[in-house]
C-alpha cells in the first residue's frame, strides 16, 4: 500500500495507420501500428507511470551494476544503438518487465532471489528479448487488428486497469482484480519462449554460462512451488499464479524448451560473477519496505503514516499498491483499506460525495482510537462505461494521524457472506490506531545480508536470521538456491534475513 491515490489515466495511443517495420531479430519486415519513433514515445510515456506506480529502488551503487550489466547485453543485443534504460525498482514482488522502447525493469524482490550475476543478466536478457524482438509492438498490433486500439493498457497490465476508482465500482470485482493485478499483459506462449532463447543468447555474447536461464526459470518454478507449500502447510488454496509467473507459460516446459537452447550456447570460460552480484544486494530491503508498510503476523504497521491495524484470527493480509486487503478464511469476504486523496473533500460527507454520490442509505459517526470514523451503508450512483450503475456501497470513513483519511471497503462474494463476516469487519476496522512504540519496534523492516554457511546447515542458519520472518528454513532455502532439499557446502557465502 502506497498511500497515495494514483488516478491512473491509461493513455489512448490512436494508431491509425499501419507501417512496415524491420523486425531487428528475425530481420523480417512486418506490418505494425508501432514504428520506432512511437515505440519510443509511449516507452517514454510509460516510464514515467512507472516510477510513479514502483519507486526505483535508492540504492545507487545496485542501480549502477544492474545498469552496467543491463547497459553491456543490450549492447551485444540485436539492438544495440537503442538507448537502454535498466531500473531496480523498490517493489518486495518478483517482477521483471519491460517496456517498449528499451526500458528495462527488475524489482528487488527478485534479486532476493538470484544467485550470481549471471542470473541476474539471464533475466534481464530476457527481457532485453521482448524488446529486441518488438514483443510489445506486435501485441499492440495484433489488438489493434482486433479493434481494441490502447496500447498502453496492454503494455502496463491489469494494475491500471484496476485502479478504476471512479466510484465503487464493482467491488466483489475489485477484490479479484486487486489481487491478481500482475503488472504485464501476457505475451504469448511463443513470444516467451523467443525471450528465453534470446536470453540465453545475450548470455553466451557476453561470456557468461547460458545455462544460467535454467536456473532462473528453476528458481521461478521454485518460488511457485513454495507459494504452494506455504498454502496448503496454513490451510489455504494454493494462490492463483500472479506477478511474472502468470504471464509466462509453463516453467516446466520452458525449462525442457531452454535446456536444448543453453547447452548449444555453453560457454567454456564462463564467470558467474557471484561475489560481485552478492556484494552489490548486500543490506537492500527484504520484503515489504517501511514506506509501504510492513505485515508482521496478524498486524499491519505503517510507519509513515503513523498507524496499525490487526487482523482476526485466521484472516489472510495482503498488501498491493492499491490497497491493503484482509481476507477471511474462506476467501469470501474482505476489508478493503484505501486512501483517500485530500482533494476528495473537507468533511467525510463530502467525500462520501465525492466518491459514491450516494442516492440512499444511512451513516453513522464513531470514534475509532481517538480518531473520527463515519459508517455508511446504501446505493451509490457510480460510472460504469460511461454509465449510471447504482451498486450497494457498505464502508467506512476514517481520518487518522497527520489528518490522512482511509476507506474501509467492506466486501464480500456474497449478500450472505457479508452478513455474515460484517461483525468480524468491523471489529478488524476498530483495531486501527496510532503505531505504539512496540508496534515499531516489530514493524522494523528486514534486510539481505550474507553469511557463512554452517556446519548445522539451514536449521543453524535460521538461528542466525530475522525471527519475525515466516517459514524462515522454506525461506532461506528459496533464497539460496536450495528449495525443497538442495544441499550447500559449509563455508559458502550465502544469503540471510536479518
Ligand atoms: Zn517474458
Amino acid at each position: 500500500m502506497k498511500f497515495r491515490f494514483c488516478f491512473f489515466v491509461v493513455t489512448l495511443v490512436f494508431l491509425t495507420s499501419c507501417a512496415n517495420v524491420r523486425n531487428p531479430v528475425t530481420g523480417q519486415y512486418e506490418r505494425t501500428v508501432m514504428d520506432e519513433r512511437s515505440e519510443l514515445q509511449a516507452g517514454q510515456k510509460a516510464h514515467q507511470d512507472v516510477l510513479k506506480e514502483y519507486r526505483a529502488l535508492e540504492n545507487p551503487s545496485l542501480q549502477d551494476y544492474v545498469n552496467s550489466v543491463g547497459q553491456k547485453l543490450a549492447k551485444a543485443s540485436h539492438r544495440g544503438t537503442l538507448e537502454w534504460h535498466f531500473t531496480v525498482l523498490d517493489s518486495p514482488e518478483v517482477n521483471a518487465f519491460a517496456l517498449p522502447g528499451g526500458y528495462v525493469y527488475i524489482t528487488r524482490g527478485i534479486l532476493a532471489y538470484l544467485d550470481d550475476e549471471a542470473e541476474l543478466a539471464g533475466v534481464l536478457g530476457h527481457e532485453i528479448g521482448h524488446v529486441t524482438a518488438r514483443h510489445a509492438s506486435q501485441r499492440a498490433t495484433r489488438q489493434q487488428a482486433a479493434g481494441v486500439g490502447v496500447l498502453l493498457a496492454n503494455v502496463l497490465g491489469a494494475v491500471l486497469e484496476s485502479k478504476g476508482y471512479g466510484g465503487a465500482g464493482d467491488l466483489t470485482n475489485q477484490v479479484s482484480q486487486i489481487t491478481a493485478a500482475g503488472y504485464i499483459a501476457s505475451y504469448s506462449r511463443e513470444q516467451e519462449s523467443q525471450a528465453d532463447q534470446l536470453g540465453a543468447e545475450y548470455l553466451t555474447r557476453n561470456h557468461y554460462d547460458s545455462a544460467c536461464m535454467i536456473d532462473v526459470i528453476r528458481m521461478l518454478k521454485n518460488q511457485e512451488q513454495f507459494a504452494a507449500d506455504t498454502a496448503r502447510s496454513e490451510g489455504r488454496i494454493p494462490p492463483p499464479r500472479t506477478d511474472w509467473l502468470a504471464s509466462h507459460p509453463s516453467n516446466d516446459k520452458r525449462l525442457e524448451d531452454i535446456r536444448q537452447t543453453a547447452l548449444l550456447h555453453q560457454e567454456p570460460k564462463a564467470e558467474n560473477g557471484r561475489e560481485r552480484y552478492l556484494k552489490a544486494i548486500d543490506g537492500i530491503p527484504f520484503g515489504e519496505s517501511r514506506e509501504e508498510g510492513v505485515i508482521r503476523g496478524q498486524q499491519f504497521f505503517h510507519e509513515p503514516m503513523g498507524f496499525a491495524l490487526t487482523a482476526p484470527t485466521g484472516w489472510r493480509i495482503k498488501n498491493t499498491s492499491e490497497a491493503l486487503i484482509m481476507t477471511n478464511g474462506a476467501a469470501d469476504a474482505a476489508l478493503i483499506m484505501r486512501t483517500v486523496p485530500a482533494d476528495a473533500g473537507a468533511t467525510h460527507a463530502d467525500i462520501l460525495r465525492t466518491i459514491f454520490n450516494p442516492i440512499n442509505g444511512r451513516t453513522a459517526q464513531a470514534t475509532i482510537n481517538g480518531f473520527a470514523a463515519t459508517t455508511f451503508v446504501g446505493t451509490a450512483r457510480v460510472k460504469e462505461g460511461g454509465q449510471d450503475v447504482l451498486q450497494q456501497v457498505d464502508v467506512t470513513l476514517l481520518t487518522g494521524p497527520e489528518k490522512h483519511t482511509y476507506l474501509f471497503l467492506h466486501v464480500a462474494k456474497s449478500a450472505d457472506a457479508l452478513r455474515r463476516e460484517r461483525e468480524t469487519l468491523l471489529a478488524a476496522e476498530k483495531t486501527f490506531r496510532a503505531i505504539s512504540d512496540k508496534d515499531r519496534s516489530l514493524a522494523r523492516p528486514w534486510k539481505i545480508r550474507l553469511a557463512a554457511f554452517p556446519q548445522g546447515g539451514f536449521a543453524q542458519l535460521v538461528k542466525r536470521s530475522a525471527t519475525t520472518l515466516p517459514h524462515p528454513e522454506a525461506q532461506l532455502r528459496l533464497m539460496n538456491g536450495a528449495y525443497p532439499d538442495g544441499v550447500v557446502k559449509a563455508g559458502t557465502k550465502v544469503k540471510i534475513v536479518e
